[in-house]
């Protein structure tokens, strides 16, 4: 269930950076590495993702700056905060910014497999609740008008979106 899994990955560490493209890869996740918090930001700008996998602490651009800003541009976007010993305060922080939850390093692979397993789940059931919502939207539209007249009324609301 992991193909096709677009995840954005971001540690100032290279070789954990590369270690952990190498490891997610193999099991399948579609995984793009980047170093710097700016680049991530602006890589999720140009690409959809599913997910991001975010480290807390990096030069530049640190990764709470980096949550509030795909979660600003993309909310659907779900991020995992990683984290250093001695930074859980600040990982906590980011569950009230909008992360999905934090993992602390180093993390198993297994568990870090498990937490973006859940996190991709919880976006497809809030796409899914989305689309529910939005038949729902239609049926509730569409009682006891004719045909013409749902239309009409869908018309209307796209008239009134571009406004
Ligand atoms: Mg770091």
């Amino acid at each position: 269930m992991t193909d096709n899994i677009k995840l954005l990955v971001v540690d100032d560490e290279e070789r954990f950076l590369q270690t952990l493209t190498k490891r997610l890869s193999m099991r399948g996740f579609d995984v793009t590495p980047v170093n710097r918090g700016a680049d991530a930001v602006k890589v999720a700008d140009q690409q959809s993702f599913d997910l991001a996998l975010v480290d807390l602490k990096m030069p530049g651009m640190s990764g709470e700056e980096v949550l509030e800003a795909i979660k600003e541009k993309h909310p659907d976007m779900e991020v995992v905060i990683l984290t250093g010993h001695g930074s859980i305060d600040s990982a906590v922080e980011c569950t009230k910014l909008g992360s999905y939850t934090y993992l602390q390093k180093p993390c198993e692979t297994e568990e870090l497999l498990q937490v973006l397993k859940d996190a991709y789940h919880k976006r497809v059931q809030r796409k899914l609740q989305l689309n529910e919502d939005k038949v729902n939207e239609m049926l509730n539209l569409a009682q006891g008008e004719s045909a013409l007249g749902i239309l009409r009324k869908l018309r209307d609301l796209e008239k009134n979106k571009e406004k």
